[in-house]
């Protein structure tokens, strides 16, 4: 008996071919989603390798065609793909660029949407509702075309954006996934961990940037895995750098500013903290908790190691961060 999770990824599964194929076979795909593809700098490949497609500016040529074959209206609506107006059946993503979200069988679990040009009225991107088959928590966009080389080079980056996973793996660097502009989650680390224990955020340089990096990364590394950090220039994020710098320069510039983690966030709360002692007394007892929790998972030296360091960073002796960090261990 067919499930329901069936008919919903048949459903999300036509309607990406269908904008696919809107997008190079339609004069307006072509004179408008394709050439802002080009704009951005998407070659014809990784278009077609991240099944990126675009949905007609009509009231409802998609709605109009998947009611016509069968398709149920009732899920077209679950999934996001058609809302009610004035009681009729209309498409959602009308004229935008389509970013399908794949599982990592490479089943279509959703979409972004995202709108030409300035986002000044309309939100910049829509992305398909949760139902059945998609719960954002538990997904990370470009799993289905990283996992391979996650697993190969033994380390994960992790992005805010579809475009910075998209530019990035044409710039050669495919190990990559994205958040999608949320803070991580319990089930996003689980499957991270699937793959490897090494996690490098690549997050944009912006303020909202930052603190989103600050954000749920205590928590990956309470999990046990291994954080990094590469703070991308202001007003850059990945995909406009690479394409800004190229890949080669890119790929050296991320090497080169890889900060560990825990180091990076006492660096930040320091800077934070200023002269008050409060805030600065609070947050060495809070470093002293972080180190603590080191030591379960990565050993004795790793947590000696970041004494040493943060007692430095903070300019206190490496003897009282000790005793701190001690307390917290039961
Ligand atoms: P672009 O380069 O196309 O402007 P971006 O990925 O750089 O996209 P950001 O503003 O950095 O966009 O947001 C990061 C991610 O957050 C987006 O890729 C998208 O998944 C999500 N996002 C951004 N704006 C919205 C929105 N208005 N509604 C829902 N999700 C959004
Ligand atoms: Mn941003
Ligand atoms: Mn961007
Ligand atoms: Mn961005």
């Amino acid at each position: 008996r067919a499930q329901l999770s069936d008919s919903l990824f048949i459903i999300n599964g036509f309607a990406r071919e269908y904008f696919t194929k809107t997008l190079f076979n339609t004069e307006e795909g072509q004179n408008i989603g394709l050439s802002y593809f080009e704009e951005r700098g998407f070659t014809k490949e990784t278009v077609e390798k991240f099944q990126l497609g675009y949905c007609l500016n009509t009231r409802d040529a998609f709605a109009k065609t998947a009611i016509s074959k069968g398709y149920n209206l009732e899920y077209l609506q679950k999934l996001g793909l058609v809302t009610m107006r004035y009681e009729q059946p209309a498409d959602n993503y009308r004229g935008r660029v389509i970013f399908p979200i794949h599982n990592q069988s490479g089943k279509i679990l959703g979409f972004g949407a995202r709108i030409l040009g300035k986002a000044d009225k309309a939100p910049k991107y829509i992305n398909s509702p949760e139902n059945e088959i998609y719960y954002k928590s538990r997904v990370l966009y470009g799993t289905y075309f990283a996992r391979h080389s996650i697993d190969k080079l033994d380390e994960c980056l992790l992005v805010e954006g579809y475009t910075d996973v998209i530019s990035l793996h044409q710039a050669g660097v495919e190990n990559v996934v994205a958040s999608s502009g949320t803070s991580l989650t319990q089930d996003q680390l689980r499957l991270i961990r699937k793959y490897t224990n090494n996690l490098t955020i690549l997050y944009d340089g912006d303020a909202a940037g930052v603190k989103a990096a600050l954000r749920g990364l205590d928590m990956a590394v309470e999990e046990g895995l291994n954080v990094k950090v590469v703070l991308i220039p202001d007003k850059e994020d990945p995909d406009s750098y690479v394409q800004k710098i190229g890949a080669d320069a890119f790929r050296k510039f991320i090497a080169d500013n890889k900060q560990d983690f825990v180091l990076f966030k006492l660096q930040a709360s320091l800077l934070d903290a200023g002269n008050d002692l409060n805030k600065k007394s609070k947050l060495v007892s809070e470093i002293a908790e972080t180190i603590s929790k080191i030591n379960k998972t990565e050993g004795f030296t790793r947590q000696q190691d970041y004494i040493r360091q943060s007692a430095e960073i903070l300019k206190i002796d490496e003897e009282g961060m000790t005793q701190l960090v001690n307390k917290f261990i039961r």
